[in-house]
């Protein structure tokens, strides 16, 4: 089973950056590394939302070299996307399945999706274009592969 692991730290900012971009759509870039059963985060970075919408995201092109130099700089790699889901479920939209087949056809980036929808924030983490499993119930027949988040601290 694949695992991104999300320090409860990072967890935590991401809910704060989606609140505070409220009502619109947070997003930006997490830093990590590679580990064998998956992905560990180890840096979560805002990157201006350039649609500046509550039912779409962009990232911001200058923000965005921004956030993946700092990533590089502090000796890991880019490895996903995250972006906030204001008033719905923790689950890519169809737009969000669609950039990621134009963006992402091979599945390199995680995408990471904060629903602020509920009383508390939900965070799921999904990988596009895995052919091992189909989601086909959250997705629409969509190829996506569900992550396990595994949060560590308190
Ligand atoms: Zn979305």
């Amino acid at each position: 089973m694949s695992k991104l692991v999300l320090a409860r730290e990072l967890h935590d900012s991401l809910v704060a950056m989606s609140r505070a971009s409220l009502p619109n759509e947070a997003c930006g870039l997490v830093g990590g590394v590679a580990t064998e059963h998956g992905w560990e985060a180890r840096s979560v970075h805002p990157v201006k939302n350039s649609l500046a919408s509550p039912t779409a995201f962009a990232l911001d092109g200058a923000a965005m070299i921004d956030a993946e130099t700092r990533i590089d700089d502090s000796g890991n790699e880019v490895i996903g996307v995250w972006h906030s889901h204001p008033t719905s479920a923790p689950v890519p939209s169809m737009v969000d399945l669609a950039n990621a087949a134009v963006y992402d056809p091979n599945g390199v980036f995680l995408q990471l999706v904060v629903s602020m929808q509920g009383f508390a924030p939900v965070v799921r983490a999904y990988l596009y274009g895995d052919e091992t499993t189909n989601e086909s119930g959250d997705t629409n027949g969509q190829l996506l592969r569900k992550y396990w988040l595994v949060r560590f601290g308190s």
